[in-house]
């Protein structure tokens, strides 16, 4: 697929938009019209003063379209929804989420709230950016939802990310960094003793900086693929390292079943964990076995069942929509059935296929992929059957190449929001995180400023490169100077 635009600064914003039509397409942006010529797939904009012409060649079919502009907005915003326009036309779909493509949506409309106030806000991602009535209608739930949360928030607060990068096997679909344990169990043990000292060391540096401990979660990866001792270890060196008393919740993803059992859960018990996650994705045998998991439905009902008896009385279940097999009445028999057992949160995700996936290989996957009104009506019926079963939206996020450009909705029964999700999810405060693959993500609380700090991908090298890896993270103090210097 070829780009052309007259005005080429909008390229990235245009390249977002035909990735929300054309997710496989491979995208190639020139800014010479001779390139632009032996393409079976051309898309060119022409800006003058008046308009903005889009044209479209795709094999045998052609459009060619002349929208007014608008002389309110700037040239990026005619330019791209003209080709967000021409695009609809062409495709004859219309994405729910209009031509927003960016990660945090509820984000966005709380800045416009905050900007232009409620009423111009919901007009202006209606009218401008042509999201859907029911898109609107979740972010205003959430960020109803969401204000008690962020309302209560201090400058020095912080949420603390643990991870755990390895999971028993690896899903088709995974795009994360997880190690499998068939390959890589040999690893685990130095993996938490390094841990264990990131952790103690970046205790240190946020007690130097003043910052305050507000949610902790351990993700993954599945940290259940850790044994009950080696859990106790690492949230254990947290507790005791970090001061807890302004710490409100601590999840850990205790994710697959496959790595649950009663000594790990009791482990968590005993350790004062406020939140777990048992993560069916699907309660179909057969869909459970596309996706390359080594358990069955029945499996995550037992465990759920376990946990309860143990008392755990926050468990949140991750639901995922698109999966490879699924049929819109099986979508529909997994949510019954988990709702059936009335956990107090659950996750409803698109499917997102990323390149780093299995399944981004296989071609009738992504055929499969592309049917968007499947995706769509299941989301549709989660809105419906968690709404009706008394669970509130409080925070939504999404990724490129979603199965029909849907989002990853986290619902909660009243009071049972994990307030790390809220965090995390809108880059509300700063999230430091510890693990390989981790990433923290400074805020500076007087500005939109956020700074990033990658630790190593891979546990391999998470281990060899510990040393450069820590020096890195002393930046946390030295932004947060920075910050509250600009401040005075
Ligand atoms: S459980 Fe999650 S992190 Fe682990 S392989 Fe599956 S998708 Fe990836």
């Amino acid at each position: 697929m070829i780009l052309y635009i007259s005005h080429s600064f909008f390229d990235y914003e245009a390249g977002n938009l035909c990735r929300l039509f054309f997710p496989y397409e491979k995208l190639k942006t020139v800014t010479d019209l001779n390139e632009a010529k032996d393409d079976n797939f051309i898309v060119k904009a022409f800006y003058n003063e008046e308009t903005t012409t889009v044209s479209v060649i795709k094999d045998n079919t052609a459009s060619e379209k002349i929208y007014k502009n608008d002389n309110n907005k700037d040239k990026e915003y005619n330019v791209t929804s003209a080709i967000y326009k021409s695009f609809c036309e062409f495709c004859s779909y219309y994405p729910s989420w209009g031509m927003l493509t960016g990660i945090h949506p509820v984000k966005l409309f709380i800045e416009h709230i905050d900007k232009f106030g409620k009423v111009e806000a919901e007009r202006i991602f209606k009218e401008e950016y042509f999201v859907s009535e029911e898109k609107l209608s979740i972010c205003r739930k959430i960020a109803s939802v969401q204000k008690p949360s962020t309302d209560k928030l201090e400058d020095n607060d912080f949420s603390l990310y643990i991870s755990i990068p390895f999971c028993p096997t690896r899903c088709s679909y995974c795009s994360f960094v997880s190690q499998s344990i068939e390959k890589h169990k040999k690893l685990i043990e130095p993996y938490v003793e390094a841990l264990l000292m990131e952790i103690e060391e970046t205790a240190g540096i946020t007690k130097e900086t003043g910052l305050r401990l507000v949610t902790a979660y351990m993700g993954g990866g599945t940290p259940t693929t850790l044994n009950a001792e080696q859990l106790k270890r690492v949230i254990n060196k947290v507790k005791e390292c970090f001061d807890m008393s302004f710490c409100r919740e601590f999840t850990v993803e205790a994710g697959r079943p496959d790595t649950i059992d009663e000594s790990k859960l009791l482990a968590l018990k005993e350790c004062g964990i406020t939140r777990i996650s048992i993560n069916p994705q699907t309660l179909q045998d057969k869909v459970l076995e596309n996706i390359g998991r080594k358990h069955t439905a029945q499996e995550v009902v037992d465990a759920f069942i376990l946990a309860r008896s143990l008392c755990f009385d926050n468990i949140n279940m991750d639901l995922i929509a698109g999966l490879e097999g699924d049929t819109l009445e099986t979508f529909i028999d997994t949510l019954d059935k988990v709702v059936k057992l009335n956990p107090e949160n659950v996750t409803v995700h698109s499917l997102a296929l990323k390149r780093s996936a299995f399944l981004f290989h296989d071609e009738d996957v992504k055929s499969y992929h592309q049917n968007k009104s499947l995706a769509e009506k299941m989301i549709d019926y989660s809105f419906i059957k968690l709404q009706e079963s008394e669970y509130l939206p409080y925070y939504l996020y999404r990724q490129s190449r979603m199965i029909g450009n849907q989002e990853n909705t986290g619902w909660a029964k009243i009071n049972t929001e994990c307030e790390y999700n809220i965090y995390t999810m809108d880059e509300t405060h700063t999230v430091i995180a510890c693990g390989a693959g981790g990433v923290s993500k400074i805020k500076d609380p007087y500005s939109n400023r956020l700074e990033r700090i990658f630790n190593l991908k891979y546990p391999n090298e998470y281990l060899q490169r510990f040393n450069e890896m820590l020096e890195r993270k002393k930046e946390v103090k030295v932004l947060y100077e920075q910050f509250r210097q600009w401040l005075h």
